[in-house]
């Protein structure tokens, strides 16, 4: 029998409540939120009410100290800040492994998507912290909730705003323009720009772009530990398509590289490869789209 713990902020678990629904034992949902919501498919709920105006990582030792008196063998946490904040507390606290990305889970292992899902690992364990996609809002019920009051570490919310840039434009783009270490310069990438206004797209970047020199923000590379795209059109710019790169981009339907070094590795996964000059090309392609 399987003492199974989902830690979270909302409702959406369903696919950790049907993960855990297949593991013979019970499931417990333990919510750090303003108020209980009322879920169904599990045997019953922990309750942490939390002040709106509180962040939830507060709860984070409270959510580890409550776990830990519950003699768990599985943790199971959506992969979403707050909640990865509760995985590494109770990871912490109970010295439990914490396994990112699992895709498959059973009682004593799973099966873990490594570099962006190129490879799986399967994993054995007695007991464990397993992080996975949350899945759509869990059906809800009538399951007996428990509620504990905790006192949040010292943190408040002071203001909130709409962001003005982030990742949800690129991951939705139908068209990227990617940049890499093939530009010289900072302002060259005016270039890039030209080109994704004419395609109405998005600008994007390998990793030194955006660890190494900065020059575009870090929610704007593409790869296995930045973001996954797949757009109609990518465009790979003075990119060599190290796997690291391309396993972020790889669902694209065309893409179009422009490299000098006619052996890049890019041009083995590119639809259109141009072996040439990105500061002659790009904007000879600009020039003939615009
Ligand atoms: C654990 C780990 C995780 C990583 N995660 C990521 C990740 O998520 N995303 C990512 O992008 N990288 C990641 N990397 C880094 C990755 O391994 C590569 O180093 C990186 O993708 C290379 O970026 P690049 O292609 O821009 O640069 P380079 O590999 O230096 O390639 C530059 C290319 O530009 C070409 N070029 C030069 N001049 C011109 C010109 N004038 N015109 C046209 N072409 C030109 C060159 O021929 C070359 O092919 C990771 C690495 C590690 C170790």
């Amino acid at each position: 029998m399987t003492n199974t713990w989902i830690l979270t902020t909302d409702e959406r678990i369903a696919h950790l409540v049907d993960t855990a629904a297949a593991i013979e034992g019970t499931t417990t949902v333990l919510v750090v939120a303003p108020s209980a919501p009322a879920m169904g498919g599990v045997d019953r709920v922990v309750h942490l009410p939390v002040a709106e105006d509180v962040p939830a990582e507060a709860l984070a030792v409270a959510v580890a100290d409550l776990v830990a008196g519950a003699e768990v063998d599985l943790v199971l946490v959506p992969n979403r800040p707050a909640e990865r904040s509760f995985a590494g507390a109770v990871a912490a606290r109970l010295a439990l492994p914490v396994l990112v990305g699992a895709t498959t889970v059973a009682a004593g292992s799973a099966q873990v998507a490594r570099y962006g899902g190129l490879s799986i690992e399967s994993v054995s364990y007695p007991r464990a912290v397993l992080v996975l996609e949350g899945g759509a809002a869990a059906g809800s019920g009538d399951a007996p909730v428990d509620t504990h009051e905790a006192t949040p570490a010292a943190a408040r919310i002071t203001s909130v705003q709409p962001a003005t840039s982030g990742p949800a434009n690129l991951a939705a783009a139908r068209r990227i323009v990617a940049c890499g270490r093939g530009f010289k310069a900072e302002e060259d990438l005016a270039l890039a720009r030209a080109l994704a206004d004419a395609v109405s797209g998005e600008i994007a970047c390998s990793r030194p772009l955006a660890e190494g020199t900065a020059w575009l923000s870090k929610d704007r590379y593409i790869g296995v530990s930045g973001i996954h795209v797949s757009p109609e059109v990518y465009f790979a710019l003075g990119i060599s398509g190290q796997v690291q790169h391309t396993s972020g981009m790889s669902g694209s339907k065309v893409v179009v590289a422009v490299n000098t070094d006619a052996n890049a590795p890019i041009f083995q996964m590119a639809d259109y490869g141009i072996v040439g000059d990105l500061y002659e090309v790009v904007p000879a392609i600009t020039a003939a789209l615009s």
